[in-house]
């Protein structure tokens, strides 16, 4: 089966290497010269745990390739996935849908004999029609079928999300799609992946609902710290006691500095946005999303507040950038407004990510880099942990005591031990715990 990725950022570039691996050939095609000459070069232009080598191993199989050609790819394709991004439309928050529809009218001009065009990007409801439309008007000659199958891998985790899914969501009624589809997924299916098909409207709102669903939880449990820091209770030990219900589940519930990156932000707003459209508005995401915006600039007043009300003139060392571990991605990462709302009162900002840093650089004006955590640490008032990469689990307290110039430590993950921190000397401060004194 010969299977072309539009697009070959974090989804379209795990989907097509994982594709390849269950022995599909795969094309990957980009519209960055940059993206396809490092991936031609054995690169990976992202970082993602495993990638580099599965992408290397396939390209050496010849089952994977990549290129900016589109048109010669796409005619060759039994089923064309579209991966291109769907930012926020600036101005309103609606989903940008230029990079979808432009894909489709480039897509649609080159297809040859029945094809399946897969939109795999996150598309408001109702987006699936306008593709099949595009199709009908432009190209009415031509014999598609338009499918939604939303991607649900985490970044950090992205290969064995997509190996290893809970289920494949295929929104679809032609039988020769469903199909494809079927051919395309049947190594997973075989490993008993449910594959759930449904109508394709709705196969484009599951992944705006699963979304939204995510983010409230976090946004619940981050609102409950709240709650536990005020009248004394711990938000660790409540996530673990409402977890075990397994009408709840224990996933989300780590209470932190607010929920980041290329989807939750981005995917609840256009949620918001779309049902506002359809006079049917969901309040309760609504909420969510205004609770998460006012929160991570909340978590800059509470460093201000650990470093005794005030960080003007003072040392402030971050550890952690990307909106969370094992990815290089910043996109809406919690670290830009916690680190503006430092600079604004004052603090001179001192940063180290493991793999963020070059994706940072250009989103954060005034920040210092270091190589480590130590080096940031040197002369620090106050170390401020933002994203719990490993590497900053079990960090030599003693060392950074006597590196810092001050004594406070935030922890904005609850991944430290507060008992340890005192004992090094250190004045802890944690999410969702009593406040003492
Ligand atoms: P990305 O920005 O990393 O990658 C998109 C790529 O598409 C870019 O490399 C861009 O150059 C390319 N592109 C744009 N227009 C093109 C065209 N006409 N032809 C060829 N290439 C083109 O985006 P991403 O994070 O991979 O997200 C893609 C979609 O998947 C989004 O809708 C996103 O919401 C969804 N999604 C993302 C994740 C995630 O964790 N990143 C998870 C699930 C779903």
């Amino acid at each position: 089966m010969r299977i072309v990725m539009i697009g070959s950022g974090y989804v379209g570039l795990v989907s097509g290497a994982c594709l390849a691996d269950f022995g599909h050939h795969v094309t990957c095609v980009d519209k960055s010269e940059a993206k396809i000459e490092a991936l031609k070069a054995g690169k990976s232009p992202i970082y993602e745990p495993g990638l580099e080598a599965l992408v290397a191993a396939n390209a050496a199989a010849g089952r994977l390739d990549f290129t900016l050609d589109l048109a010669s790819a796409v005619a060759e394709a039994d089923v064309v996935f579209i991966a291109v991004g769907t930012p926020s439309r600036r101005g309103d928050g609606h989903a940008d849908l230029s990079y979808v529809y432009a894909a489709a009218r480039e897509i649609a001009a080159s297809v040859i004999g029945f094809t399946v065009i897969v939109t795999k990007s996150t598309v408001p409801v109702g987006t699936g029609d306008e593709v099949e439309r595009i199709f009908r008007e432009e190209f009415p000659d031509k014999d598609v079928a338009v499918v939604s199958n939303p991607e649900f891998l985490r970044e950090g985790a992205a290969i064995s999300d997509f190996k290893r899914p809970d289920r494949i969501v295929v929104g679809a009624e032609d039988p020769r799609a469903m199909d494809a589809m079927r051919e395309v997924y049947r190594p997973l299916y075989l490993n008993e992946a449910p594959l759930f098909f449904c109508e394709r409207r709705t196969s484009e709102l599951i992944k705006y609902a699963a979304n939204a669903f995510l983010a409230m939880k976090i946004t619940f449990i981050n609102e409950i710290a709240d709650l536990c820091e005020t009248i004394g209770a711990d938000v660790q030990k409540v996530a673990k006691g409402i977890g075990m219900d397994k009408r709840i589940g224990d996933k989300f519930l780590h209470a932190g500095p607010g929920y980041g990156g290329s989807c939750f932000p981005k995917d609840t707003l256009a949620l918001v946005k779309t049902a506002q459209d359809y006079d049917s508005p969901v309040r309760l995401i609504e909420t969510t999303v205004a609770i998460n915006d006012n929160r991570k600039r909340a978590m800059g007043r509470k460093v201000i507040a650990a470093c005794d009300g005030s960080v003007r003139g003072k040392k402030i060392a971050i550890l952690g950038l990307t909106f969370k571990p094992n990815t290089d991605d910043m996109r809406d990462a919690p670290s830009i407004a916690i680190i503006q709302a430092l600079q604004d009162a004052g603090a001179s900002v001192h940063a180290f990510d493991p793999e963020g840093m070059d994706a940072a650089k250009p989103m954060l004006g005034d920040v210092t880099y270091g190589k480590d955590p130590y080096e940031i640490a040197d002369g620090a008032d106050a170390v401020v942990l933002v994203t719990e990469w490993d590497a900053f689990r079990a960090l030599d307290f003693r060392k950074l005591k006597a590196t810092m110039a001050g004594d406070v430590v935030v922890d904005l993950r609850n991944v430290y031990n507060a008992a340890e921190l005192a004992k090094n000397g250190f004045r802890y401060t944690a999410i969702g715990k009593a406040q003492k004194g």
